[in-house]
């Protein structure tokens, strides 16, 4: 087992990573940006070492700088997170040669993964359904027009090489397409140094529906059950939980077949993540994997009893995996809401110094956070500042449990989503679980209940 684990990350997984690696014996190093210094991720690891000014650029994406903390600690591994460095192929064979273990699979599945359009030809060819689209990315214009004829509008137009819900653009006729390949082949040049789009089917209203996978270095491959990620905002998910109210067993059984056929067609090893989305239907398509720890892992661990990132270290450690597809039995229900320092109405981001901060408590919540009283939230980072989860002996009472919560949690000094959160859990279409992944901006265009804004 390791020694030394540095997280190259900052806020609520980082300091999730520390309590993970306490668990286990591990000594851990926080790394951290000059506006983070006060942060409870480093006052909460053995070692920290400063690696660079605010800017991710500047710091937590800077190669060099984190590999040099981990050398100068003698730290044997890095767990990367999500975001930052976690999908990076580069930095995963920069870890391989300074002989560092980096925790997630290796380089070249997170290369092969990390461009969309390449992961889209290889599911194909592993007989996972994918929607019908380009195969590979897409260059030539006329040859984009003949395609989408041929799909059938609308499509969307996605990067390559995204993630986070930017590069995308839906077309719904052919006279818009030429506009949105360049707008989405600029966005993604800026966001991901790589212009390379593909396009693909559109559909409307379908779920978000992913499921959570394990794989060993002795290619044993198992997955956790699902997660429903369809209450999004621009493409980004605001509210997950596990199970989906969409699933029947027999659904469940074939999703999680293809998303093991996706793990194993790849030879995967670590912690994976395999979004399908699935029309009105019942189709489900392959869109993508997520080759890192997600945000919304707690709510699998709520429900598995299984800890994901102690499992990430200890199949990087060379561990097999301690129980089989049948030891793997979900029980109950748990939801997450993500708390954003955020404007609820116009979501604009409301960084600044929290002066009063409160959290709930008692039976089936946990809540993910490095944020307290006093504490600044910085410009220059995502603006999640915690993670609320319940679980409940079933849905309604993780339901129940997720609005005592929200109403007792106290945010002050900054704008919160909390507003926002608080209706999603009293609207009937959540309570009867009617979701797809247009369902938050419909609830936005209705306006808000007096009762509740109160
Ligand atoms: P990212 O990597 O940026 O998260 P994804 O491919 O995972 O992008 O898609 C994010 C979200 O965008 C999906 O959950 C869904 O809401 C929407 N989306 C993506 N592809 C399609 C599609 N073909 N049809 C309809 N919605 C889509």
């Amino acid at each position: 087992m390791f020694k030394k684990i540095l997280i190259a990350n900052r806020g609520e997984i980082a300091l999730r990573i520390i309590w993970a690696c306490r668990e286990l014996g591990i000594q851990t190093v926080a790394v951290y940006s000059t506006a983070d210094a006060d942060s409870l991720h480093v006052k909460f690891a053995d070692e920290d070492v400063c690696i660079g000014p605010p800017r991710s650029s500047d710091s937590y994406l800077k190669v060099g700088a984190v590999i040099a903390a981990a050398e100068i600690t003698d730290a044997d591994a890095i767990h990367p997170g999500y975001g930052f460095l976690a999908e990076s192929a580069h930095f995963a064979e920069v870890c391989e040669a300074c002989r560092i273990k980096f925790i997630g699979p290796g380089p070249n599945v997170i290369r092969l993964m990390g461009d969309k359009a390449r992961a889209r030809e290889t599911m194909l060819a592993a007989g996972v359904p994918i929607l019908p689209g380009s195969r590979g990315s897409m260059s030539d214009e006329k040859e984009a027009m003949r395609l989408a004829a041929k799909v059938g509008y609308p499509v969307i137009v996605k990067a390559a090489a995204g993630g986070g819900g930017r590069g995308m653009r839906v077309v719904p006729s052919p006279d818009d397409l030429a506009a949105a390949i360049s707008a989405a082949r600029s966005e993604a040049k800026a966001a991901f140094g790589v212009p390379d789009v593909y396009i693909e089917k559109y559909l409307r209203n379908p779920r978000h529906i992913e499921f959570q996978v394990l794989g060993d270095s002795f290619g044993n491959v198992v997955h956790l059950g699902e997660r429903e990620c369809s209450i999004q905002r621009r493409h980004q998910k605001v509210l997950e939980e596990s199970p989906s109210t969409a699933l029947n067993p027999k659904l469940r059984r074939r999703m999680a077949e293809a998303a093991l056929k996706v793990a194993r067609s790849v030879g995967y090893q670590n912690a994976g993540t395999v979004e399908f989305l699935l029309d009105e239907e019942g189709r489900f398509y392959f869109i993508e994997m997520n080759t890192r720890i997600q945000v919304e892992h707690p709510v699998t661990e709520m429900v598995t009893g299984i800890d994901l990132i102690k499992e990430q270290i200890k199949i990087a450690a060379g561990e097999s995996l301690a129980f089989r597809q049948e030891d793997i039995l979900p029980v109950g229900h748990s939801i997450e809401c993500r708390i954003n320092a955020e404007d609820p109405e116009s979501f604009v981001p409301s960084p600044g110094k929290i002066t009063t901060f409160h959290l709930p408590g008692g039976p089936g919540v946990r809540v993910d956070t490095v944020a307290h009283s006093e504490c600044a939230i910085p410009p220059y980072y995502d603006s999640m500042i915690a993670k609320l989860i319940t679980r409940g002996n079933n849905r309604m009472e993780a339901i129940s449990r997720m609005r005592r919560s929200l109403d007792v949690m106290v945010v002050e000094g900054i704008r919160t989503n909390i507003p926002l959160q608080r209706r999603i859990l009293r609207d009937p279409d959540f309570i009867r679980g009617n979701l797809h992944t247009g369902y938050l901006d419909r609830l936005l265009e209705r306006k808000e209940p007096a009762a509740v804004a109160s």
